[in-house]
């Protein structure tokens, strides 16, 4: 999950910690919460639920109900849609900014999107996004949040700045499970005969000179946020061509190779390596060049509840301005105002909210139908196609020993497997005496077309959800059913975006992020089409930042 990384870091950080005396003591599915037992044969002593995003919402917009008038007028300067890392940037930004007149409206009863999060009572876990990666140092409004977080606590002389040692990945980070053993990192290695090891180094040469090239205007070939990668035809025309085709013209075939690459695609993009372009299958390798003070680059920042953590340091900054169980169902200008319909989901009212701006940070495959009357010249919803994915969440007992090996990471994969692994939710607990874990599995469903894999999740019963992820955690650690206790399932119908060949950099993304009538603006990472915390805070922030210079006649 943290990708390309080769951790020889010589100490262990938790230890390091514990030494120094630092530690201190969518959807819902069928529109509800299933308590379930597994019910069949060994899996019948594990109990747990299957969720997902608020779905009864989601019907309603689609089925295209007809709301009762709104009897409720209300007037705000700035209004913004949507409480996911985008909208909660967004409201970050005006606040710092003094723009207090703002307020944003959030479907569900909690705000987060897919960096949401869980708790039982063994630990929090990440119910989506689950790390970020050291920034780019050029990232300025980005390092300032860390820095305002302490996710970064200093800087040092030359600049470089300093995790938090709490916050960065303990050791050990990652493991892959290839021919019967445990190694060190997910690059493969163990048993890699020496033609696929060259492979590998040559890809990694390539990608190491891509992170590196500069286009003619001055902009990295490869960046994050990706508005800020270069125009240069030589690069964007490396999204025309899917990444499976790139790699067989620059003649890669190692099976080795190839597996790690459809693992990379599957982990960042839920698709295959042949659904995504090639410059989005180089970004992932390319795109980072952050450097730490006190970690080696490409490390991972995470927390048990992922990248929830960060979402609440959002949260609590504009935590009074925030209207949670709140759908907006139409927007319309009129004249100088926007005329904004909303549901109080708890209540089964609606209002009318008269604002002056309106930040739209809901996803795009909302939009199509709450937006329906407005004009987006050139935007075809047709072209964005969204990642479903499964979460697991999985409470063990135990984790049956000894194994092969590398012991548990936090990222542990195994060769050839559906999934993209799980991620040991403890990982970052100083005090590791339980034996009690939650680990969190991601399956991206992505052997079929979105749409029917979407559907195929939404009907699946959860015994059939057990038969696909016990088997497989079976096979990296035998004899664990019996330790299993819960299986939490969460599906994502419309998890992320995918960077399909010709979205990054196709007309249809370019259009989708215009403003219409200098009225509406939109902020969601659909709108960047690779979908990571840091695309987020972006859409967030410069969607409000045009709000503000508009507010100050810029
Ligand atoms: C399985 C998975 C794993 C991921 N892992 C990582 C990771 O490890 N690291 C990383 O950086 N990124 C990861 N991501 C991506 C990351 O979660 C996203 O990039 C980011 O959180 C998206 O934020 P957003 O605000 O753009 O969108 P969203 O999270 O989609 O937020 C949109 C919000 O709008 C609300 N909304 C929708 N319609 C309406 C309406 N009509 N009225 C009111 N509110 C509405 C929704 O309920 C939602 O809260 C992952 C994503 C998934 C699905």
């Amino acid at each position: 999950m943290s990708g390309q990384s080769f951790n020889n870091r010589g100490f262990s950080r938790r230890s390091f910690l514990v030494r120094a005396g630092l530690v201190t003591a969518g959807i819902y599915l069928s529109g509800c919460i299933r308590k379930l037992g597994g019910g069949k044969g060994s899996y019948a002593h594990i109990t747990g639920d299957l969720r997902g995003p608020n779905a009864k919402a989601g019907h309603m917009l689609r089925d295209k109900v007809v709301f009762p008038e709104p009897v409720n007028i209300q007037t705000v300067k700035t209004l913004i849609i949507g409480g996911g890392i985008s909208g909660l940037s967004a409201a970050r930004w005006l606040k710092k900014n003094g723009e207090n007149d703002f307020k944003l409206i959030e479907l569900e009863d909690h705000t987060g999107g897919n960096a949401y999060f869980g708790t039982n009572s063994v630990s929090s876990y990440p119910l989506g996004a689950h790390y970020i990666t050291i920034i780019n140092n050029e990232d300025q409004q980005l390092i300032d949040f860390l820095h305002e977080t302490q996710v970064i606590t200093h800087f040092d002389d030359h600049g470089l700045p300093f995790y938090n040692e709490y916050y960065l990945c303990f050791d050990p980070e990652e493991r892959l499970l290839i021919n019967g053993h445990w190694q060190n990192g997910l690059v493969p290695d163990f048993g890699v005969p020496d033609k696929d090891r060259q492979q590998i180094e040559r890809f990694f040469k390539l990608t190491a000179q891509y992170q590196n090239t500069k286009g003619s205007d001055g902009k990295y070939a490869f960046n994050i946020p990706i508005d800020e990668s270069s125009a240069d035809d030589t690069y964007r025309k490396l999204d025309k061509i899917s990444f499976t085709d790139f790699l067989k013209a620059e003649g890669f075939d190692s099976p080795y190779l190839l597996w790690y690459l459809d693992y990379s695609c599957k982990d960042d993009y839920g698709r295959h390596a042949k659904d995504v372009s090639a410059w989005a299958g180089i970004h992932y390798f390319s795109s980072r060049r952050g450097k730490a003070a006190n970690a080696d680059p490409n490390s991972a920042i995470t927390w048990p509840e992922g990248n929830g953590w960060l979402m609440k340091q959002l949260r609590n900054m504009v935590s009074g301005h925030l209207m949670t169980s709140h759908m907006m169902y139409s927007l319309d200008i009129k004249g100088d105002k926007v005329n904004v319909k909303v549901m109080d989901l708890k209540k089964g009212t609606t209002s009318l909210i008269t604002a002056d701006n309106v930040i739209v940070a809901s996803p795009q495959f909302v939009n199509q139908k709450t937006l329906a009357g407005l004009h987006r010249p050139g935007v075809d919803y047709t072209k964005m196609n969204y990642s479903p994915w499964l979460i697991a969440n999985i409470s063990v007992n135990k984790l049956p020993s000894p194994e092969k090996g590398m012991v548990l990471c936090w990222d542990n994969v195994a060769y050839g497997q559906p999934s993209v692994g799980y991620v040991n939710a403890n990982q970052q607990d100083l005090k590791v005496i339980e034996e009690k874990k939650v680990l969190t599995y991601y399956l991206p469903l992505c052997d079929h077309e979105p749409r029917l894999s979407r559907l195929a999740a939404y009907t699946r019963p959860y015994e059939q959800w057990l038969d696909i992820i016990v088997p497989e955690l079976e096979q990296m650690h035998p004899e664990i059913t019996p330790h299993i206790e819960r299986i939490d399932l969460w599906v994502w119908g419309h998890g992320m975006i995918s960077p399909a060949v010709d979205y990054v950099w196709g007309e249809t993304r370019k259009n989708a992020k215009q403003p219409v009538n200098n009225r509406v603006f939109f902020a969601h990472t659909d709108l960047s089409g690779i979908s990571l915390f840091e695309e987020a805070f972006h859409q967030g922030l410069n969607a409000a930042q045009k709000v503000i210079d508009k507010n100050h006649g810029a």
